[in-house]
């Protein structure tokens, strides 16, 4: 995927970009119905040369992408099993393709980070169902927790032009995450502020998916976005759906534990 002097090389392969809402951490060691959804959708489309991942879980005050040629697995949960602290997903990083992030994104600086993160669990806990071999390099874009909606849409509108170069989007949060309202006793269901936020959401993403940062006007965006870090990575799935044009289509829909919405979106 790069050029003899390192450069980040173009080329023609059409790959979707994803929104999975990954949900309890404790996924990534008990299969459920949604993690068999990411896996069927990843059989099903060509793979992709590389992957960006926008988690939910990098929430930090400042744009920048992984760099490094080999990212750490974090284990950002606590009070899991111990079986969730042995995961490795081993995946190469790939700095020329933060460079191309950088590249390409033009509306605000993206800093390189070479050091400090690597991939979270936001970002290998769907990998471990969509690729399980962990040899598809991996590097991740952090969300800039101070900025607007429309910040992090615009760049989703840049990130567009990967879809063109065999890479792979996948954003990873959850539209509805109040973890304040968790109820254990109410597996794969959802209370209807949860619904009623999930459905509005759906019915823009599957028809004008450019509304999307509209969505703090809806009566229930407070009960089911009470922070913003699980909701933005769905802006830039959103961003590149505009961007280039492509129709957006459900990979997967429910709920867990009442104030979790589990819907998970492709585009293309
Ligand atoms: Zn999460």
């Amino acid at each position: 995927m790069t050029n003899a002097d390192g450069s980040y090389r173009k080329c023609m392969v059409s790959t979707s970009a994803v929104f999975i809402g990954h949900g309890n951490p404790v996924t990534a060691i008990e299969p459920n119905r949604f993690s068999a959804a990411w896996g069927e959708f990843a059989a099903q489309v060509e793979r992709p040369k590389a992957i960006l991942a926008i988690s939910a879980h990098w929430f930090i005050q400042a744009t920048a992408v992984t760099a490094m040629e080999h990212p750490r697995t974090i284990h950002d949960f606590y009070g899991f099993p111990d079986a969730m602290y042995q995961i490795q997903y081993p995946a190469p990083g790939s700095p020329p393709l933060a460079e191309r992030v950088v590249e390409i994104v033009n509306s605000t600086r993206v800093s390189l980070e070479k050091d400090e993160w690597g991939l979270d669990h936001g970002t290998w806990s769907p990998l471990l169902y969509m690729y399980p071999d962990a040899s598809i390099p991996v590097v991740q874009l952090s969300l800039n927790g101070h900025e607007s909606f429309d910040y992090h849409f615009k760049i989703g509108t840049e990130l567009a032009a990967l879809s063109n170069e065999g890479v792979m989007v996948i954003s990873s949060g959850n539209v509805v995450h109040n973890l304040s309202k968790v109820n254990w006793g109410l597996p794969d269901k959802g209370f209807d502020w949860a619904h009623s936020f999930d459905d509005h959401v759906r019915q823009i993403m599957l028809t004008d998916p450019g509304k999307l940062p509209s969505v703090v006007t809806h009566r229930d965006f407070r009960y089911s976005v009470p922070t913003p870090d699980h909701f933005i990575p769905l802006l830039y799935t959103a961003g590149i759906a505009v961007a280039s044009g492509r129709k957006v289509t459900t990979i997967c829909e429910g709920y867990d534990l009442g104030s979790m919405s589990m819907t998970s979106y492709r585009v293309g």
